[in-house]
């Protein structure tokens, strides 16, 4: 394919345009459960002003933006008063990941001014933690030290601790885990690190914008925010349950000397002097802008009114699964994210049962287990998808060979040798830009 030599008519793309977006999965109407965090039009539309105000708008110039530094700020201020410190300062990112390398970085470089000893830094994490560590690991040179986690799908404190060695800098925590939805113990992590003198960083992405207003609801939520003495710096994505438009987290950090190790400065440059905070060079000026509309279109009320339809709605699903079928819920989820499982079905066919009634389920590993993040569309579903599940098991018969995805699934989850299926994986990753091998697979679908 080439660039097209002349341009095409507006009507022709826009018409192009949505046939492609209606090929897609079927979020809006609750048919996905990750990638898209969907809290009405009403929203949808206050997103879609500020991102198309600030559509020209870049970050990396606060003087010429002044706009976007005040958002900015007053994004990372009401953040900080969320994560129950209001002095606490951090940065918008790009996503969770961009969070994640940042505060990896910052206690990587922190660990160089501070215990010049430590040649060889090493992170230690739970198993559960979400990838971007083992990526911030890849492009920083941190050795990531991962420990299992107990019955409880939490991180066991005990492994923590012997995990820990001279060269250890960084101890990390979820709030909670994408797996299993469940948070890990942060006041005895956190202790750990402030023992050794060393950064604990607790993932929230995924729960940094919702756990307070479940506090607030009146649930027991287990205790992960700067109000654990000893958490030194939080990502929360704006982009999960903040509602935000996507391209938006943060990174927060206790104390701002310590944040300073993020910072980047060039002296030199003949283009001029140049810092910066974060990983990105401009920044996206709608992201910023639309993160700073949605936290107040919403407001303390409207956050908590969704938590409650979330809550409500994940503790529905739940118990439906646990109802019957053969399925169970595993661990006990702290929030909305959650797994489940079989004892006596293969969950990889359950799952294709259920993507051939039009749901597209995310399957997990180790053990094998589908995995279900509420989000307010999920409220219009929970019985269809009850009534589905309970048939999709039902067709499953105990002990059957798998067959089709369900039998590559189990397979590649089993395979001794994680060197072949990283090779998997890779080869994957390689094939997603390749326009040939795109039109190869629309074209035999
Ligand atoms: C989503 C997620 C991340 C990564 O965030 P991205 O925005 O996808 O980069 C990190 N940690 C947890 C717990 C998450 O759920």
């Amino acid at each position: 394919m080439k660039l097209p030599a002349t341009g095409t008519p507006r009507k022709q793309l826009s018409a192009q345009m949505r046939d492609l977006a209606g090929q897609d999965a079927d979020w809006r109407g609750g048919r996905t459960w990750s990638l898209v965090y969907f809290a009405g039009d009403d929203v949808a539309e206050v997103l879609r002003e500020a991102y198309a105000t600030f559509i020209y708008g870049n970050g990396l110039g606060p003087a010429a933006f002044r706009s976007l530094k005040r958002f900015e700020s007053e994004v990372i201020a009401m953040t900080a008063d969320l994560l129950g410190l209001p002095e606490a300062t951090g940065n918008m990112t790009s996503g969770g990941t961009e969070s994640i390398l940042m505060a990896v970085k910052t206690a990587r470089d922190w660990a160089r001014a501070e215990r010049p000893n430590v040649t060889a830094p090493e992170m230690v994490l739970p198993i559960t933690a979400h990838p971007a560590f083992d990526k911030a690991g890849h492009y920083l040179s941190v050795k990531p030290v991962h420990i299992p986690v107990g019955e409880d799908l939490r991180a066991d404190i005990d492994a923590a601790r012997a995990a820990l060695t001279e060269n250890t800098i960084l101890i990390v925590g979820s709030a909670p885990c994408y797996p299993f939805g469940t948070i890990d113990p942060i006041p005895a992590l956190a202790a750990l690190a402030q023992e050794r003198g060393i950064a604990c960083h607790v993932d929230a992405c995924v729960g940094g914008y919702l756990l307070p207003f479940m506090e607030r609801l009146g649930y027991a939520v287990r205790p992960w925010d700067f109000r654990v003495p000893g958490v030194t710096s939080i990502s929360a994505d704006l982009h999960k349950y903040g509602f935000a438009a996507r391209g938006a987290s943060t990174v927060m950090y206790r104390d701002p000397e310590y944040r300073r190790h993020q910072f980047f400065a060039q002296t030199d440059w003949p283009g001029g002097l140049y810092g910066s905070p974060t990983m990105a060079g401009s920044r996206p000026g709608g992201a910023i802008a639309a993160a700073w509309a949605v936290l107040n279109y919403l407001g303390e009320e409207g956050y908590t009114r969704l938590a409650r339809t979330i809550m409500e709605t994940a503790k529905a699903l739940r118990d439906g699964i646990n109802a019957g079928s053969g399925l169970r819920v595993m661990g006990e989820p702290d929030m909305s994210v959650f797994a489940f499982t079989s004892d006596t079905l293969d969950i990889y066919a359950v799952a294709d049962a259920m993507d051939a009634r039009g749901w597209n389920m995310d399957r997990q590993q180790k053990p094998p287990s589908l995995h279900l993040m509420v989000t307010p569309v999920h409220a219009e579903i929970v019985e269809t998808f009850l009534e589905d599940l309970s048939a999709a098991a039902g067709s499953v018969t105990a002990g059957a060979a798998p067959a089709g995805r369900a039998a590559m699934y189990g397979m590649l989850g089993t395979i001794p040798d994680r060197s072949v299926v990283r090779k998997v994986i890779l080869d994957f990753v390689d094939r997603l830009t390749r326009e040939e091998e795109t039109a190869r697979e629309t074209a035999s679908e």
